[in-house]
């Protein structure tokens, strides 16, 4: 039995933050802002399991309004929302993502990316698909004011 979710992440680009995609800090004049780390890959990866185990979602889990999950490593996030879906019978066997940004080029941090993210979802870095697009210098994210991704998951049910 194979299941299938879908997630997206957005958040807002400030100077004075670090960029961390995928568990990966990544050189920037600009980083992310929100309540955790702002990792919009891990946050859009963690929304793609748990649609697919139909377990909520991130916001759910761990609520902006709670002081536990104020500054969290979104890669520890991830990894306690596959606990969640391993709980329900579902176990991670693929997920394939796309990040879309003006700047900065992210084509060089997916091997890093991809080994953090297989890591939280106790796979291999092969099961980890990653993406750059740009929005072709269209709206908010054209005219960098932030960063959108999306991811897909898919799920197997544990024999
Ligand atoms: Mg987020």
């Amino acid at each position: 039995m194979i299941r299938t979710g879908i997630g997206y992440d957005s958040h807002r680009f400030a100077e004075g933050r670090p960029l961390i995609l995928g568990g990966v800090p990544i050189p920037h004049t600009h980083g992310l802002t929100g309540h955790s780390d702002a990792d919009a890959v891990a946050h859009a990866l963690t929304d793609a399991i748990l649609g697919a185990a139909a377990a909520g979602d991130i916001g759910k889990l761990f609520p902006d309004a709670d002081p536990r999950w104020k500054g969290s490593d979104s890669i520890q996030l991830l990894h306690m929302a596959h606990a969640v879906v391993l709980a329900k019978g579902w176990r991670f066997v693929q997920g394939d993502v796309t990040v879309v940004c003006e700047r900065p080029k992210l084509g060089g941090f997916f091997p890093a990316m991809a080994e953090k993210l297989a890591q939280a979802l106790e796979v291999s870095p092969e099961a980890i698909g990653l993406k750059a697009k740009t929005n072709e210098g269209m709206g908010w994210i054209g005219r960098g004011e932030g960063i959108a991704t999306l991811a897909v998951a898919t799920l197997e049910r544990i024999p």
